[in-house]
Order: C-alpha cells, then sequence, then structure tokens
C-alpha cells in the first residue's frame, strides 16, 4: 500500500481514535508526511493530533463503496492501481 502523496510503502501503525475503539492504520515514513490511511475513511492528513478527512477526494469502491487505497504504481506508464481492502473484491 502505498503513500498516495509520496509513492512510497506506507507503514502499519495503530492509532487510538477514542477510549472504546482501536483501529489499525497505516503511515507513510517520509519525512514531513501527514498521509494515513484507514479502512474506515481511506487517506487522510493528521495535524497537529487531529485527523483530516477530504471527502471530496477518497476513492471508494465501486462495488461496496469501501475507502480504496493506492497499491502500487506503473513506472512506465504512471498508471495507478487501486483496490478495495475488502478481501476477494475485485472492482
Ligand atoms: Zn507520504
Ligand atoms: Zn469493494
Amino acid at each position: 500500500m502505498l503513500c498516495d502523496r509520496h509513492l512510497q510503502e506506507m507503514t502499519r501503525i495503530t492509532l487510538q481514535h477514542d477510549l472504546e475503539s482501536l483501529a489499525e492504520v497505516l503511515a507513510c515514513e517520509v519525512h514531513d508526511c501527514t498521509r494515513n490511511w484507514d479502512i474506515y475513511q481511506g487517506y487522510f492528513d493528521v495535524v497537529g493530533g487531529e485527523a483530516q478527512y477530504d471527502k471530496a477526494k477518497t476513492r471508494v469502491c465501486p462495488k461496496d463503496g469501501a475507502a480504496m487505497y493506492l497499491e502500487s504504481q506503473n513506472a512506465q506508464t504512471g498508471g495507478e492501481v487501486w483496490r478495495c481492502p475488502h478481501i476477494g473484491c475485485a472492482p
């Protein structure tokens, strides 16, 4: 899974959303990059400890509406490969 800004592999972290729920999150390791991804919202920025979502830019799966992630980019054509986080779903 890549950062949609840097096209760098993201690292799995766990972020505490609130006291009851822990959600698994991926974060970009590029210095100063605020980009994160989770299965509920897709890509978002964390600025000053607060998550900022941009719904308009979130790509959703046409089949089930899940927030998709950027899996890879073709170095030759620049074509992006977006995937649904649901196992077995191939839109
Ligand atoms: Zn990044
Ligand atoms: Zn899907």
